[in-house]
This record gives C-alpha cells, structure tokens and sequence, in this order.
C-alpha cells in the first residue's frame, strides 16, 4: 500500500474502501470482507446510513483501531456549528470509535462555515485526526480556504478519467490540500468498463480496465475509494501496485478528459435544490 501524507503530517493510504449505496442489511459482511482483502481505509457518511454497520465490521475483525483509517462526513441537515458537533458525537457513536481519521462537510451548502469551525474544534480535541470538504468546487474551496484557521487536508471530488480535475487539482495545491476521487469508476456511467483505449491499455499490462482505471489515479496521487460489494472485484481493485503506466499510456487516458461531471454539477441551482431534498425524502436529522 502507497500512503499520502496529508498537510499535518498524517498519512493516509492511497486507496480505501468505499460504502455509498451499500444497504445496511449487507454493509457489515461487505465491508467485513473488505477488510479480509486488505482495505485499511473506510469511507463513509451520515447521509449513507451505514455508520453503524462500519463501526460494527472494525469491531468484529478484531484489528486493531490504530490500524484503520476511517472517514465520514457531516451532511447538509446537520450544517452549522452546534449540530455538527451534535451529529458527530452520534457518528461516532455509531462506529463505535473514539476519533475518526477524516472528517469532511459532505457538501458545500446550508451552513459549512459554522460546520467548518466544528470541525476545527474537533481536530483541536482529538477527535478528528484531519479535517475537510468534499465537493467543493475551486470557486467555493477558495472562499473557505481563505476564511478558516486550519486548510482542508482534503478535498473529495468526482474524479475519474471521464473528469479529471485538473484545474480543481492545481487550485487544492496551493492550499496544500490533497485531491481524494469519488466515483473512480464513474459507477459505471459511459460505458466505462469497456471503453476502447481503457481496455487497449489493459490487455497491454495483463490487468483489467478497472485496474488501470484505478492506477491511472494513484499514479497522480489521487485518493481512490472504489466500491464492490463483491469480494473478487475488491480483490481486483486491491492489486494495483505490482505495474505501472507508462508515460504514454498516461497520455492516452489524460486524453479522455471531457472536464465535466458525469453526474451533476454543484454549481447548477437544480442539483442544489436536489441535494437539499435528499434530507426531507430520507428523513435525515
Ligand atoms: P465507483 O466506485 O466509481 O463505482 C462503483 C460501481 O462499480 C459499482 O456498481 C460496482 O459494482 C462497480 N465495480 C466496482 N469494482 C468493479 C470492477 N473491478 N469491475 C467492474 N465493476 C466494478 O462509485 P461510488 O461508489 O459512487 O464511489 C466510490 C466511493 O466514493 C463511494 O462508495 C463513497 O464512499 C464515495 N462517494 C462520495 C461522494 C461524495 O459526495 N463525497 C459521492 C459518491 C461516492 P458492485 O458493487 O456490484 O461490484
């Protein structure tokens, strides 16, 4: 395993685990079997309803907490000073650990300053060993950087070879702050697996396109949190550290960038007015 060291001097490992979409009822056998395959690095969420189910995977595999690297994120409904702090003391609570390793806002709205200055206070104590954001865009990431005591350690962003950040990449830099990719394999969206040069170059290395999807990343030390629920596909996205991509082949893939989310974007008021609905529609506190 590659570690990044992060602008306090933490390190964190280049690829973890990803639980979004994984329903409680499966989270703890999942991420259990994850853990078997090697994955040290947890990346959850309140607003993935699995906590708990993370907390109870770290417990039963009976490694030892200084051992794992664990990250959740604070969402919208519980923006602002006091109720962050509240909903981190459940979060915690649900994972059954005294500390997390990340601790980042989920989203950029409601109000992150007051949420940003939890976050410091719980750096301060202990309680999180790295604080952050996720989805800020460069726009919004410079107004906070610019306004906090202590710079994000990281910043998770949608980033794959269909949207590479590479603007968004050079602005965290100067704030010392460390890109992490959610959806390294878009979910799938574009026909991802199976695209031409993708599987070209992986025929090429005898890997799979998953593989240099994920390696493509960690060559430009990217964060990647893959999910599987499937125990070889973890096993597949694990090995990616006996090759590495030629400077051509980095070429070919950096030329599938189309510089734009495959998903959404935050900036667009509907994606806002979305985000903001998904506490109503889940009945998130
Ligand atoms: P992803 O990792 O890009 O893709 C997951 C999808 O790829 C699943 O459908 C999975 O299917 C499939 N897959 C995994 N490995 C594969 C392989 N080797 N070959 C073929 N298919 C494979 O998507 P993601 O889960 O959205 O992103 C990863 C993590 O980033 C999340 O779990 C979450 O922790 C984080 N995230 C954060 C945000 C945010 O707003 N901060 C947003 C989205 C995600 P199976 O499960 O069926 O194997």
């Amino acid at each position: 395993m590659d570690y990044i060291k992060l602008n306090n001097g933490n390190e964190m490992p280049i690829l973890g685990f990803g639980v979004y979409q994984i329903p409680p009822q499966d989270c703890e056998r999942v991420v259990l079997e994850a853990i078997e395959v090697g994955y040290r690095s947890i990346d959850t969420a309140q607003a993935y309803y699995n906590e708990e189910e993370v907390g109870k995977a770290v417990k039963s595999s009976n490694i030892d907490r200084s051992k794992f690297f664990i990250t959740t994120k604070i969402w919208v409904s519980n923006a602002g000073y006091e109720r962050a702090k509240k909903s981190f003391e459940e979060s915690l609570k649900k994972l059954q650990t005294e500390y997390v390793d990340l601790l980042l806002i989920h989203q950029p709205f409601g109000d992150y300053y007051g949420t940003y200055r939890a976050l410091e206070e719980m750096y301060k104590s202990g309680k999180a060993k790295a604080i952050g954001v996720s989805n800020f865009y460069p726009d919004r990431f410079v107004d906070l950087c610019e306004h906090v005591e202590i710079k994000p350690a990281v910043n998770q962003v949608e980033t794959h070879i269909f949207n590479q950040q590479k603007i968004a990449k050079e602005v965290m830099k100067e704030y010392g702050t460390q890109i992490e990719s959610w959806g390294p394999f878009a979910e799938g969206k574009n026909n991802f697996f199976t695209n031409e040069t993708l599987v070209s170059i992986s025929k090429k290395y005898n890997k799979t396109p998953a593989q240099i999807a994920l390696r493509f990343l960690i060559q430009q030390q990217v964060i990647v949190i893959p999910k599987s629920t499937h125990k070889e596909r973890m096993i597949e996205n694990f090995n990616v550290f006996d090759f590495k991509l030629s400077e051509e082949d980095i070429h070919s893939l950096e030329s599938l960038d189309q510089e734009k989310s495959l998903f959404f974007s935050h900036n667009d008021h509907e994606t806002v007015r979305f985000i903001l609905d998904f506490k109503k529609k889940h009945h998130l506190s």
